[in-house]
């Protein structure tokens, strides 16, 4: 039934650079909609609005830390650094 599939059968597929707070935002909005793959060379987000909470209460730490392992249901991350990025003609 046309409007009613909560899977259509074409998704978008999105590349979201960085896992940072943009980063982060994009790829869970877009996770249910789209293919996501976040490339992000460290492990875990860093919740850097808390730091300076958790330097002075350090057991904000793990608070602060946010591996990315479970940041999507759908998509995937991949930990790597994104060097260069090309257009469909130069596949
Ligand atoms: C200690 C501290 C406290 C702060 N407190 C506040 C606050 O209280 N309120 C506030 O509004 N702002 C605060 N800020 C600023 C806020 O953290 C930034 O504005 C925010 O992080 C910007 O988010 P972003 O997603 O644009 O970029 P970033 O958070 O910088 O994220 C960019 C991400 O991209 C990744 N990346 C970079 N290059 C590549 C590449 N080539 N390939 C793949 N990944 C890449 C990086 O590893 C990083 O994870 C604070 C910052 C710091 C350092």
């Amino acid at each position: 039934m046309e409007g009613s599939t909560a899977h259509p059968r074409t998704r978008p597929t999105v590349l979201v650079v960085g896992g940072g707070y943009a980063g982060v935002t994009a790829a869970k909005a877009l996770d249910d909609v789209a293919d996501v793959t976040l490339v992000e060379p460290k492990d875990a987000f860093v919740h850097n609005v808390a730091a300076l909470r958790a330097l002075v209460a350090p057991q904000w730490l793990p608070k602060i830390f946010l591996p990315y392992d479970h940041l999507l249901e759908n998509g995937h991350v991949v930990r790597d650094q994104v060097v260069r990025l090309g257009g469909a003609s130069e596949r």
